[in-house]
């Protein structure tokens, strides 16, 4: 329960936990031992250099979120050209085949702002937050949401401009993203007005994509422009609310990522690439605190760590399960 409690703290915006070797389980204490002897150091060390020289780029998974990010939108985008009221409305909330779908954050917005509980919006609610449970909360991040598309080039092009020194990143206070919540939630609250959906780049590019594009694009461009030249990733890791309300949702999904100390080197490549590095604390030598531990709340499920993982220490499992792909 401590370890839930810190990945919820964590998601939070805390610094994670560092455990003491008192809290390690005597599987993780038995490896880590193991991994310091010198004759393990030494293989450690010249996997590493092999694997840094020997670096192959796999796309798979990239190549399928992607793919699921434009099939998702084109389906909404579609429906409404081609008027077949298959998906009807925006990601924000929308009508599949007549059933009521909510977005948990927009819903929120709503309830909040217009202090009134719709039985279609709680229909839509419970529906959507069923499906995201079951595959992860934040897989709506990396699987559906179209600014994750565009903060993921912008974020290779930040990354670019970072290695050849052109411009520095400024990393933030995580916490901002949990004040931003509150600050969201009371403006729909006391204005009577879901303020977050006038700057919310989900819904605004949603809907240009569906219904032609606005003046809200303006907006979208100049966050762009903020991850690419200031802060990686800037507001999906310092301001946005959906995804800290999907992290929730995701901190009991039966689909994790799932971490094996054993078959660690301890390079980082895995936090170099994720947006979200302090999920994978453990992966530093010496602070996993069990043998197995299924990756914190505020993943997204995206796989980029399990592309540059070369020995297979991170997976999708079901929990409870085996491997499951
Ligand atoms: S944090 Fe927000 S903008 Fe970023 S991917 Fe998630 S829902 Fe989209
Ligand atoms: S831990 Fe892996 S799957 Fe989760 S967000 Fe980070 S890179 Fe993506």
């Amino acid at each position: 329960m401590k370890f839930f409690i810190d990945e919820l703290r964590t998601m939070l915006g805390s610094a994670p936990q560092k455990w003491s070797k008192d809290d390690h389980s005597q599987a993780a204490r038995d490896i880590h031992t193991f991994k310091q002897t010198p004759e393990q150091r030494k293989l450690r060390i010249a996997s590493i250099h092999e694997e840094l020289g020997n670096k192959v780029k796999n796309y798979r998974w990239r190549i399928q979120r992607w793919a699921s990010i434009i099939i998702v939108n084109m389906i909404f985008v579609l429906s409404y050209w081609f008027d077949v009221q298959l998906v009807e409305g925006a990601l924000t909330a929308s009508r599949f085949v007549g059933f009521h779908l909510a977005d948990l954050n927009s819903a929120l917005q709503v309830v909040l702002a217009y202090k009134v509980i719709l039985i279609n919006l709680v229909i839509g609610v419970v529906t959507v937050l069923l499906i995201w449970w079951f595959v992860g909360g934040r897989s709506f991040c990396s699987w559906v949401c179209p600014y994750h598309l565009l903060a993921e080039i912008a974020e290779m092009l930040h990354i670019k401009l970072v290695d050849k020194g052109i411009v520095k990143d400024h990393p933030m206070r995580r916490s901002t993203r949990t004040v931003m919540w509150v600050v969201f939630a009371a403006l729909a609250f006391i204005t009577g007005y879901t303020v977050f959906e006038t700057v919310n780049p989900v819904g605004i590019l949603s809907r240009s994509l569906i219904y032609g594009a606005g003046f809200g694009l303006v907006l979208v461009a100049v966050l762009l422009l903020i991850e690419i030249f200031y802060s990686r990733r800037f507001w999906c890791r310092y301001i946005c609310p959906i995804g800290l309300t999907y992290g929730f949702v995701g901190s009991i999904s039966p689909v994790v990522i799932r971490y094996d100390l054993n078959h660690c080197l301890h390079e980082g490549e895995c936090r170099n690439v994720c947006m979200v590095p302090h999920v994978l604390e453990m992966t530093k030598k010496n602070r996993a605190h069990d043998e197995i531990i299924d990756i914190g709340a505020d993943c997204t499920r995206c796989a980029m760590c399990l592309e540059v993982c070369p020995t297979g220490a991170l997976n999708f499992k079901i929990r409870g399960t085996g491997d499951l792909i």
